[in-house]
Formats: C-alpha cells, sequence, structure tokens
C-alpha cells in the first residue's frame, strides 16, 4: 500500500538520535519508555513473521487493530480474550502513549503498540500471520477529494486477505457506512465471506457477541447517531 505524499500525518520509523528536535513532543520521549507493551518504529518491521516473540505466550493466534485510538478496546479485548496475542498499530505517539498505558493499566500481558503506519503494513506481516484483523472507526475522509487518504481501499482488502489465515475473522465499525461497503465491495472476487452487515448496532445488536463500544463509537451514541458494523471471514483451507 502506498501512502499518499500529502497526508496530514507525517510518519519517520527512525531512531531517537536521528530526530532533529527530539524533545518537542513529550509523547515521542514517553513511549520509549513504554518498551513493552510499546514497540517502537525502528524495531517492529524486525517481527515479521515472528512477531509471537513480542509476547510472553508466542504460541496464541495473533490479532491486529488497526487505529486503537485510546486502546480501550484493544486492552479490553486482551483481557477478555487471553486465548490471543492482541497487537495495535498507531500513528501517533500521544495516542502510542495513551494504549500503552491502558494495557499497563490493564494488568493484561497478551498486548502490545506499534507505533507504525497503516499504510505500511507490508513491512509488519507475512502471508497468513494474522488470525484476526479490527478497525473501529478509520478516519472516514468523506469527502471525494480525499478519496486518496481512505485506509479501506482496494489495496487494504487485498493484503488482508494475504495477510489472514483462512477461518481469520474481519471486524469493521463506522459512523460512515460507505467505509464498511468499500471493504465489502473490495472483497468480491477475494477469498473473504460477507457474514453478517448491521445498519445501527445500538439498536440492532453487533455481529459478533463480545462487542466493546470504542471511544468514537461511545460519541455517536451520545448524538444518537447510528454505527454500522460489518464481519468478513477470510474463507479457504
Ligand atoms: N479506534 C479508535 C480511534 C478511531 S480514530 C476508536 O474507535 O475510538 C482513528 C485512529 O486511527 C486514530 O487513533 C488515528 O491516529 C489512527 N490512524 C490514522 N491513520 C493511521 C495510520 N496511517 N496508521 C496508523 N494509525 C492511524
Amino acid at each position: 500500500m502506498k501512502r499518499p505524499a500529502d497526508s496530514p500525518f507525517r510518519f519517520r520509523g527512525k531512531r531517537p538520535d536521528e530526530y532533529a528536535l527530539p524533545d518537542l513532543n513529550p509523547h515521542m520521549k514517553l513511549h520509549y519508555e513504554l518498551v513493552p507493551p510499546v514497540v517502537v518504529a525502528e524495531e517492529a518491521p524486525n517481527f515479521k513473521g515472528r512477531w509471537g516473540e513480542a509476547f510472553p505466550d508466542p504460541s496464541l493466534p495473533l490479532h491486529l487493530e488497526i487505529g486503537p485510538g485510546n486502546g480501550f478496546y484493544l486492552a479490553g479485548m486482551a483481557g477478555r480474550h487471553p486465548e490471543f496475542n492482541w497487537l495495535g498499530i498507531e500513528i501517533r505517539f500521544k495516542r502510542v502513549v495513551l494504549v500503552a498505558k491502558k494495557i499497563l493499566g490493564a494488568e493484561v500481558q497478551n498486548a502490545r503498540i506499534a507505533r507504525y503506519d497503516a499504510w505500511q503494513l507490508d513491512d509488519l506481516f507475512g502471508p497468513g500471520e494474522l488470525g484476526g484483523l479490527h478497525i473501529n472507526f478509520p478516519d472516514p475522509w468523506k469527502r471525494e477529494i480525499n478519496a486518496k487518504h481512505r485506509l479501506i481501499c482496494p489495496a487494504l482488502v487485498s493484503w488482508a486477505a494475504k495477510t489472514l489465515k483462512p477461518g481469520a475473522e474481519v471486524r469493521l465499525k463506522s459512523d460512515h457506512r460507505p467505509n464498511l461497503e468499500r471493504f465489502v465491495k473490495g472483497a468480491e472476487g477475494l477469498p473473504f465471506e460477507v457474514v453478517d452487515f448491521r445498519d445501527d448496532v445500538a439498536k440492532n445488536g453487533s455481529p459478533w457477541p463480545d462487542d466493546l463500544v470504542t471511544n468514537y463509537q461511545s460519541k455517536f451514541i451520545a448524538r444518537d447517531e447510528p454505527v454500522y458494523a460489518a464481519l468478513l471471514r477470510r474463507t479457504g483451507a
């Protein structure tokens, strides 16, 4: 996947001594002090094909959350599902720190947060390395002029087909229905089945039994705006 050149986030997977002004962002400094559960950008690609080694129990299937934000979902799911290893990929230093603190506060051993760019997932995972994928409220980029910034795009869906094991679930939630439709459309002709699609999770329930309301989701609930959810499964043997 290729990050649009005029993306609002700058991603630099540099070493601390390579930053011209390392003290400018206090969260940058702090995130180095929270290793583990933080995996810094300059280390993350070293785990490609062997993410198990980043966790106390390397044998557990790996679930990935892209853009965990404040980490409530990631830390919560790690607590509810100790039978999986949970990895978040988040680009912003401040949010990486928030997620790390949530993981530490929840006292879960099976969760890690990597500071990395979701447009560069090929750096991080080999084929069939993931046992599950979770994306909650990706930046919607509603205007057509910003279409190239949308993370849920055909390249992401083909990356997911390649990187998820057969049987693995994709769980998506968004306030913006077209976001989820784009995943479903992109999955046509790829080894995915659409298991469920819900138009209003608050009214109709979520497609999976163990949902956790994320930080963004609670804002939409407070405004009485619908939240959409899609459940897909990677097919094949
Ligand atoms: N999942 C959270 C936050 C949703 S907001 C919730 O539901 O509450 C979208 C999140 O994606 C933000 O935390 C943002 O920093 C992160 N994000 C945006 N672009 C990203 C990228 N290229 N790589 C990794 N994370 C990204």
